[in-house]
């Protein structure tokens, strides 16, 4: 196949405007798989994509179609919609050179339309606007077509109509990528240059290399050489995904496929990397920049003796998650572990079942924290990635000169009638709101700045229900402004605990003192004297609980937070490890920082 008669095209859309569900319907067309009617969201091979219904890892299929009395071999990618996975949209779609813009036809252009339509724009990508869903008795097509036009600047006069579902129009998907995308530009003559853009650890063969070729070819038996790391690799399997691996004799240029090539340690598979054949060096293709993480949370084992073979896994996940940032982490209450960065908390919360559900790991996520800075006097800047990190009272005073807190750039997309609702929702966190536009004459997109701590908690919840469901979300990252913070610390009769300790922003500290020292009363057992909870910041208390002392007659306070899935990972810890914990005299058990501190 000469790169005319190769398509490298994605599938971008808001969730569930139904990607996935197209994807099948192209594979079936074209004899990928069976057509059963029975196939649903094939590309979503993990466990945890197929529980929760979305797509979460971008997945490569190729087709083989014929047009025009031409055969043309087209790969398709198909891509999370979901903000916190914007990464993988990004890599993908440096491997393709055009993409099928789906707009659910009943609910119009969504919050995450924009910002996938804006991701393919600024990779200079062919943007072909599809309306999906019309088989819907509320589709509107011809309004969801005025909108697309009105925020995007494209015509959509000539918009496709189709439903994925029922099969209507698809055979009209495949003719206008092949006419509306280009082919890949790059030359067989050339000496090989792949982009190496996604990666994953197979049990059986090891490493898989998922790669673009830009120029040359490349076969079983070459030697080629990282630009990344100058290591060298015999090639063991070239192949495609059909849409499993299955081996091909080359990769040509134009081509997306796998290969293998025995990497060591998955360590050694770097996405963004250019491979070129040995002795024919190659300017490394621009790669990607890093993903910057939105989120901290700490990850520990459930048991400590899991640590190692947590470790492997991890790395081996990450592997196929380059968007995640690790750290090693030692945490006074919860032992050995790792301080994980994340694109935001659906994708920590995913990585974290992927974790249970790919690699049988037990483990315990605390709470997301966002990175703050300190700017010192002196032109240091310091990141704080756990409150231990935060400088002192006296060292805030002599030597910071500003604590700053992360922003994020939002965009909402709602009717109208929900705009009060909506600017007062941004208010109260915080936010600025910056600006409003109608996309079409009663639905508003709002922009608005808000410090992205606000939105790791329950910002996208009450934005769903303030809105009925109607309001869309999604946020860029947006640098960092200076802000109030403080260090709300936790006292057990006068003694710190710092594993308890928390930053956060003046304005809030009232609030998650009071609420952490409820939560711990509901936790910690009564004792033969009183426990006083306390929470304070800046030196001055904010909230005060007593645990009342045990008297004759009484029985013991019995533990009571909601505790399902932490006590079976706690029934899963060896008998004689549970960790307890003394502050002062107070003994704290293993359950009350578990219910505390971490997310279930
Ligand atoms: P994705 O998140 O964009 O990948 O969306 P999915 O392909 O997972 O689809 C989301 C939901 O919409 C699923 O329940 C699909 O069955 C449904 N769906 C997809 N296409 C259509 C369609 O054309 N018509 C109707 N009525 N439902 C559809
Ligand atoms: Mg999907």
């Amino acid at each position: 196949y000469p790169p005319e008669r190769i398509r490298n095209f994605s599938i971008i859309a808001h969730i569930d405007h139904g990607k996935s569900t197209l994807a099948d319907r192209l594979l079936e067309l074209t004899g990928v798989i069976s057509k059963t009617g029975k196939n649903k969201q094939v590309l979503d091979k993990l466990k945890v994509e197929r529980e929760r219904g979305i797509t979460v890892k971008a997945q490569s299929a190729s087709m083989f179609y014929e047009h025009g009395g031409h055969k043309y071999l087209l790969n398709l990618i198909d891509t999370p919609g979901h903000v916190d996975f914007s990464y993988e949209v990004s890599r993908s779609l440096a491997a393709c050179q055009g993409t099928i813009l789906l707009v659910d036809a009943a609910q119009g252009i969504q919050a995450q339309t924009v910002a996938n339509f804006y991701l393919a724009f600024g990779e200079g990508l062919a943007v072909v606007p599809m309306l999906n869903k019309v088989d819907l008795p509320t589709a509107e097509p011809a309004r969801a077509a005025e909108q697309i036009e009105s925020a995007f600047e494209i015509d959509a006069s000539g918009v496709l109509h189709m439903s994925a579902k029922t099969g209507l129009g698809v055979d009209r998907v495949l003719p206008a990528v092949i006419e509306k995308i280009p082919p890949p530009g790059g030359r067989i003559d050339r000496p090989l240059r792949a982009l190496l853009f996604d990666t994953w650890y197979d049990k059986y063969v090891g490493v898989v290399c998922l790669v673009a070729v830009k120029d040359g070819a490349i076969r079983k038996g070459c030697r080629i050489v990282s630009s990344h790391s100058k290591t060298r690799y015999e090639v063991a399997e070239v192949g495609i995904m059909h849409p499993e691996p299955t081996p091909t004799t080359s990769l040509q240029v134009g081509q997306v496929g796998y290969i293998t090539c025995n990497m060591k340690s998955i360590s050694e598979a770097h996405v963004g990397d250019t491979f070129y054949r040995d002795k024919e060096p190659v300017e490394a293709l621009p790669g990607f920049v890093p993903a910057k993480s939105m989120v901290f949370a700490g990850v520990f084992p459930v048991d400590a003796d899991e640590f190692d073979r947590l470790d492997e896994s991890v790395q081996k996940l990450t592997l196929n998650d380059s968007s995640v940032s690790v750290h090693k982490e030692t945490s006074a209450a919860l032992g050995q572990g790792w301080r994980l960065g994340f694109l935001g908390t659906l994708h920590m919360d995913v990585f974290r079942q992927r974790l249970e559900e790919e690699y049988d790991a037990n483990v315990l996520v605390t709470a997301p924290t966002v990175p703050y800075q300190i700017k010192y006097r002196d032109g240091r800047t310091q990141f704080i990635r756990t409150p231990a990190d935060f400088p002192s009272a006296a060292a805030m005073q002599d030597a910071v000169e500003a604590t700053l807190e992360p922003f994020v750039s939002a965009t909402m997309i709602f009717p109208e009638q929900y705009m009060g609702a909506m600017l007062e929702l941004c208010t109260v966190h915080r936010g600025e709101i910056q600006g409003h536009t109608f996309i079409d004459e009663s639905r508003v997109m709002l922009k608005c700045r808000l410090p992205t701590a606000e939105i790791v908690t329950d910002f996208f919840d009450r934005l769903k229900s303030k809105s009925q469901g109607f309001a869309s979300f999604d946020y860029e990252e947006a640098g960092y402004d200076a802000s109030d913070l403080v260090k709300m610390e936790v006292l057990l009769n006068g003694e710190p605990v710092d594993a308890l300790a928390a930053v956060m922003h003046r304005r809030t500290v009232a609030a998650a003192g009071r609420d952490m020292a409820q939560r711990l009363k509901g936790v910690i057992r009564r004792q033969l004297f009183d426990i006083i909870i306390q929470t304070a910041a800046n030196g001055k208390i904010v909230a005060r609980e007593t645990v009342k002392q045990l008297r004759k007659n009484v029985t013991a306070k019995c533990y009571g937070g909601d505790v399902s899935r932490k006590m079976k990972l706690l029934n899963k810890q060896k008998e004689g490890k549970k960790r307890m914990k003394k502050f002062g005299k107070v003994e704290l058990p293993q359950e009350a920082f578990l219910d505390v501190m971490t997310t279930s």
